[in-house]
């Protein structure tokens, strides 16, 4: 373990150099009442100026990102980030504004949010867009209010159920039960995709409406995506669209068009703004015009040449965030967009799909493939030949780091055994793809020939296997002293 910075305590060492301060104390007490002073010195470590800088730099270079190398996080689309995306974020204009100032004062502002709504429309094919929500699954949340709102405003409250595949990522149960409504799950079929006769056995009027990935979490398109609107809608059903793998059909399908109703978008996956580490993101929700009173307000609106807020929304389920968003996210993912265009969104697409299934091709001699079939942006493998050795997914995706990666997701989806969900996105070279496959064969012929070698890993990690149950359920996130870790 590396030293926190308090185990770098060194009594009398100075960690600045600034003059004495101007003001003296008696004029603190005066203003600070006295039951607030504090009346013993804090408990820091004393540590000298290029001491400390040294510590949080060294920290810094134990953060792996998408800047340090090869990122597969299946399902996060950690594609690169363009430095002029960060630039235009950083414009005084944009990051200087305050969101209590007068809307004449910041119409720029208002112009891109109006412009960002016009085309995530145009992108996903819906009618209308909200950029509030503040990730993929606050997305959800309101979206799922907006579905309630929907039948009670048509007196139909009888609907208290919203179904969702097994092959769901955990967030749509979540955001649906969060709602008040009961889940149902829904079955799928050998080929991975929405089990047609198990969704049509469970649809009732009582169905508020049904949750989809596209393509889902496996990596598959659900080609029957028209015949599950059919059912859906003819139930009096809404159709809900996790917009997290939208990067797998951008430019070449919409959502709109497949016959959803409600979707969000993860900007900070699909539009390539940083995320990790849980945030910041932006999930924008957006619905077909018949839903379109139901958005979270305020949504900006253009008047001629102006740009403006309307918060007159009567049946709008109403704010789901304090002021107006995650106003840096979307300026990063406007920028993206912007940057590519149409043709070069297509293409940012159609490029993710190739090298996932190049991966998928490289990796089929070594690695079990459950569903070894062309996918769309990412696909999974499994340990299952490992095993006869006793090598895990967990014990592979910990190799991976010794190897100066970082592993793909694991143990998701739920429905495949052992899953790996590699999703390599549009950003990667081909010598990166072939780089990781050269890895991968090593480590399937170390699981063969050496398992201890990848049931032990990591081994060149500062931080090697932890208790990831007790660090869930009992995490220490505060130094004291006398206390180990
Ligand atoms: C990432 C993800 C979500 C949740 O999005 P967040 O932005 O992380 O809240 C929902 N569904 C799927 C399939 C995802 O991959």
């Amino acid at each position: 373990m590396p030293k926190l910075i308090f185990e770098k305590n060194v009594p009398g060492s100075n960690s600045f150099s600034l003059p004495p301060g101007q003001i003296p104390n008696p004029a603190i007490s005066k203003t600070i009442p006295a039951q607030f002073l504090r009346q013993e010195a804090l408990n820091l470590p004393e540590i000298s100026e290029v001491e400390a800088v040294r510590h949080f730099t060294e920290l810094s270079t134990r953060a792996y990102g998408v800047d340090n190398g090869f990122y597969p996080l299946g399902s996060c689309t950690m594609k690169y980030n363009p430095k002029i995306n960060e630039w235009a974020a950083r414009l005084p204009g944009f990051a200087g504004i305050h969101p209590y100032q007068p809307e004449d004062t910041v119409q720029g502002a208002l112009q891109l949010y109006y412009e960002m709504q016009e085309m995530l429309a145009e992108i996903t094919g819906m009618d209308g867009f909200s950029l509030q929500p503040a990730a993929g699954a606050h997305g959800e949340l309101a979206g799922v209010m907006i579905i309630k709102a929907y039948h009670q405003q048509r007196q139909d409250a009888k609907r208290t159920k919203i179904m969702v595949p097994d092959s769901a990522h955990g967030t749509n149960p979540a955001s649906a039960n969060v709602v008040g409504f009961e889940v149902i799950e829904v079955k799928s079929n050998q080929r991975g995709l929405v089990d047609l006769e198990d969704l049509r056995s469970k649809m009732t009027d009582e169905v508020a409406g049904l949750m989809l990935t596209n393509p889902n979490t496996l990596g598959l398109f659900e080609e029957d995506i028209q015949e599950i609107a059919t059912i859906v809608h003819e139930a009096g059903g809404l159709l809900y669209y996790d917009g997290a793998n939208l990067n797998g059909i951008m430019g070449v399908a919409r959502p709109g068009d497949m016959g959803f109703d409600v979707i969000h978008v993860n900007l900070h996956k699909t539009f390539g703004t940083p995320h990790g580490g849980g945030g910041p993101g932006s999930g924008p929700v957006g619905v077909k015009a018949q839903l379109l009173d139901f958005l979270p307000k305020p949504i900006t609106v253009k008047q001629g040449e102006e740009y403006r807020f309307n918060y007159d929304l009567p049946l709008s389920i109403g704010k789901v965030k304090n002021f107006y968003g995650n106003f840096g996210v979307i300026v990063k993912a406007y920028a993206y967009i912007k940057a590519l265009g149409a043709e070069g969104l297509k293409e940012a697409g159609q490029h993710a799909v190739l090298n996932a299934n190049y991966l998928r091709h490289q990796l089929r001699d070594d690695y079990h493939i459950p569903l070894d079939r062309l996918c769309k942006h990412e696909f999974i493998i499994n340990s299952k030949k490992q095993a006869e050795n006793g090598v895990t997914t967990l014990s592979i995706a910990k190799r991976l780091i010794d190897y100066g990666n970082h592993p793909p997701t694991i143990y998701f989806p739920l429905i495949v055994s052992e899953a790996m969900m590699i999703e390599p996105t549009e950003t990667e070279s081909k010598e990166r793809l072939d780089e990781f496959v050269q890895t991968m064969r090593t480590i399937a012929r170390e699981a063969a020939e050496n398992p201890e070698l990848v049931s032990q890993a990591p081994h060149k990690a500062v931080i090697k296997r932890v208790d990831e149950v007790t660090a869930a359920r009992k995490p220490v996130v505060k130094w004291e002293a006398g206390v180990k870790i």
